[in-house]
């Protein structure tokens, strides 16, 4: 493996490729060493790699960052909104219990908002996830050949089948467990 990621050039001029085959071009790429994960930002556009990842990682990160920077901007003014009223709202009924004044109307709304915000935050990230998993290959062509292409892309596929339910459960967890907290405390006061 290290003798075909060794034929895929580094960071800036893969992004650079890679910016080029999707045809973006307002999207700023920049490097980060306390970042854990690569990650696109809409609202200056501009994605950040971390130098935490391994070469292998990084290569398919790339192309799902770029997915996203193709996505459209008001899904992602969407998750924005969703995701953030969900965290004030959240805070809020936490408030409205500890002070008993928690009501069903309320309860009601905090339930729409968190299942919106996952739905939209999971439908980004499987449409990232999957359509990376093809444009990849098409990526890759301009480096190695069909042989390598097939080997690189039967193990980001295994790993994409082995932990694919993990990346979806981490990316909804603290939403699972605020949805459990303002959950019993709704159930509390309807039963
Ligand atoms: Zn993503």
């Amino acid at each position: 493996m290290d003798e075909i990621l060794e034929k895929i050039p580094d960071d800036f001029e893969y992004a650079n490729d890679v910016k080029k085959y999707f045809n973006i071009d307002k999207v700023r790429v920049e490097k980060n060493i306390d970042y854990k994960t690569s990650l696109y930002n809409f609202i200056n556009n501009k994605i950040t790699i971390s130098e935490n990842q391994t070469k292998l990682d990084k290569v398919l990160v790339i192309v799902h960052e770029f997915i996203h920077a193709k996505q459209p901007l008001y899904l992602h003014f969407m998750n924005f909104i969703l995701s953030n009223s969900e965290i004030v709202l959240f805070i809020f009924s936490l408030y409205l219990i500890i002070t008993n004044k928690f009501y069903f109307d309320f309860g009601c709304l905090y339930f729409s908002t968190v299942t919106a915000s996952m739905i939209v935050r999971t439908a980004m990230e499987a449409h990232a996830v999957n359509k990376s998993l093809v444009d990849i290959k098409y990526v890759l062509k301009k480096y190695i050949n069909e042989e390598e292409n097939k080997k690189i892309y039967s193990y980001y596929k295994a790993i994409n089948s082995k932990y694919s339910w993990l990346f979806y459960l981490q990316l909804n967890l603290g939403k699972i467990i605020r949805s459990i907290i303002i959950g019993i405390s709704f159930y509390n006061i309807i039963k």
